[in-house]
């Protein structure tokens, strides 16, 4: 069975799943709210051709629950993106539906920028939840 934030299940019509909510006031939620939680994140190092916690990302799920993640760069295009740690973290926790997602980075005089996902992680996203790109991204 397809339950709230569970594994999409084949044999399930898609409209026996949870209806997603469409808007941050529909999730009590604030971009910017989000965006503080992918900050909270971010610890970047650098060790020469490598770094890590550079990107940030807080993913949340439909059932309201947060999940964090940040990028590791490494060599041979090995490392992954904040979007994909973070979803890893909401897998292990058991869920799959992603309402909101938000990625930063600060720049050397600490601004923060909201990023969007690089297609790799969109396709990613959707490829855990087919749900994932309807709305996550709205
Ligand atoms: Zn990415």
């Amino acid at each position: 069975l397809a339950s709230d934030g569970g594994a999409p299940d084949q044999d399930v019509p898609r409209r026996t799943w949870r209806t997603f909510p469409k808007s941050w006031r529909d999730l009590n939620l604030s971009a910017t709210d989000v965006a503080t939680s992918a900050a909270a994140v971010l610890n970047p190092q650098v060790f020469g051709d490598r770094s890590s916690g550079t990107v940030g990302c807080t993913l949340v799920t439909v059932a309201g629950n947060r999940y964090s993640g940040v990028c590791i760069d490494v060599p041979c295009s090995m490392g992954f993106c904040a979007e994909h740690a973070a979803v890893a973290a909401m897998v292990t926790a058991g869920e799959f539906q992603i309402a909101k997602v938000v990625a930063v980075c600060r720049d050397e005089t600490g601004h923060l920028y909201v990023l969007s996902p690089c297609g790799r992680c969109r396709e990613f996203m959707h490829q855990v939840h087919p749900e994932n790109m309807v709305s996550a991204f709205k």
